[in-house]
């Protein structure tokens, strides 16, 4: 699957290598699937190949879970490898539990280039699928080799099946989505259809796992279907969620939603600096030098919090944040370059300047999430 959510830092996360310009990590949650693939695996193993010892049995079983890894791995770098093709740039690819995730920056600006790069990974994984049947029909099927060709095509069928179901945020999804798009020249109309058609398809799955899986409850096929068909239905609200701001961001302009800001010198107490606000209708305070350059930014919230009777003896030092250059935005931004501008540096409140550099007011990112999360009007 691909997204463009932005994801944590990479802190828990093994970096294995790079494909092009992009890193490749694998989450220790992998560890966990690997485990389970090789425990479950190792009698299957045991059971199609005659005089097999235990240990190459689970040998074999291992080697199929890092191997199928590697699949998943590279029905991931479909994904990425379209995308880059067609000038997007991807952040990372992360393999984990049983699946991976391919992380576009931006998502794709017309339908076609979403539906190839949907398109590409499960892709991959069907050509892998058929090279395997094809291998299997020449090895001995009762070989070790050929247990663990069968076992990758069956593994890739189900990943290819899987991800083409018709709903967001799986790769069937947004191919629907890329279709829906292309026909109605609205994205958002898109993923709507494929955010609800993600979330009838959790539906099915949960139903049909509970509905086969009757009467066997462990760590069962109806457990993992139903934590599929959770994650597919928080995963189609998220979809669209983000189709929402999306479609929202070109109209969000910074100049619109300026706080009128009002610049205080840093020797002043809390006490006097919320006085002076209130008394002149300010909504933000900016610190400046003895030279009056801005040198810091009042936090809303460090603020509000000092206890009455600690504010005249509190120093706006204690409050603010000193000023670096990703606290200050132009006021021209908007759309995805503010959102971009935002992103880079994560804070409360900005110091939104004019193009001469004098101060215009300040961006407070509530205001922006609620510009953004707001009905639309039209
Ligand atoms: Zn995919």
């Amino acid at each position: 699957m691909s997204t463009n959510r932005p994801s944590p830092p990479p802190r828990h996360l093994l970096r294995v290598g790079r494909f092009f310009s992009v890193p490749i990590y694998f989450a220790p949650s992998w560890v966990i699937i690997a485990a389970l693939l090789t425990i479950s695996y190792a009698p299957v193993v045991a059971a199609q190949v005659p005089h097999v010892s235990a240990s190459s049995a689970y040998l074999l079983a291992f080697a199929f879970a890092v191997l199928f890894a590697l699949c998943v791995l590279a029905h991931e770098l479909g994904h990425t490898a379209v995308s880059l093709l067609l000038g997007l740039r991807v952040r990372r690819v992360v393999i984990f539990l049983l699946g991976g995730v391919s992380e576009i920056e931006h998502d794709p600006q017309r339908p076609r280039d979403e539906l190839l790069v949907s398109l590409a990974g499960p892709l991959v994984s069907v050509v892998i699928t058929a090279a395997c049947f094809g291998a299997y029909t020449v090895v001995d099927p009762r070989s070790m080799l050929g247990v663990m060709v069968l076992l990758l095509a069956w593994s890739n069928l189900i990943v290819a099946a899987f991800n083409l179901l018709p709903g967001l945020p799986l790769d069937g999804g947004r191919v629907f989505r890329a279709v829906v798009w292309g026909l109605s020249g609205s994205r958002l109309t898109g993923t709507r259809v494929g955010a609800w058609s993600g979330r009838v398809v959790a539906v099915l799955v949960a139903g049909s796992a509970l509905i086969l899986d009757r009467g066997t409850w462990g760590i069962s096929a109806g457990i993992i279907g139903v934590a599929l068909a959770a994650y597919l239905w928080f995963g189609a609200g998220q979809s669209l969620r983000a189709a929402q701001i999306l479609d929202r961001l070109p109209s969000v302009s910074l100049q619109r939603l300026l706080r009128p800001g009002l610049l205080v010198p840093w020797d002043l107490s809390v006490a006097e600096a919320l006085r002076r606000a209130w008394s002149g209708n300010a909504r933000g305070l900016v610190v400046v030098d003895a030279a009056d350059a801005p040198r810091a930014i009042v936090d809303e919230a460090q603020i509000s919090a000092v206890p009455l009777d600690r504010r005249p003896w509190t120093s706006l030092s204690t409050v603010s944040r000193p000023l670096e250059p990703g606290l200050i935005l132009p006021v021209g931004l908007q759309g995805e370059a503010l959102l971009d501008a935002v992103r880079a540096t994560p804070a409360h409140e900005y110091l939104v300047v004019n193009a001469d550099g004098s101060p215009a007011g300040i961006l407070a990112t509530a205001d922006l999430a609620a510009a953004l999360q707001r009905p639309a009007t039209a």
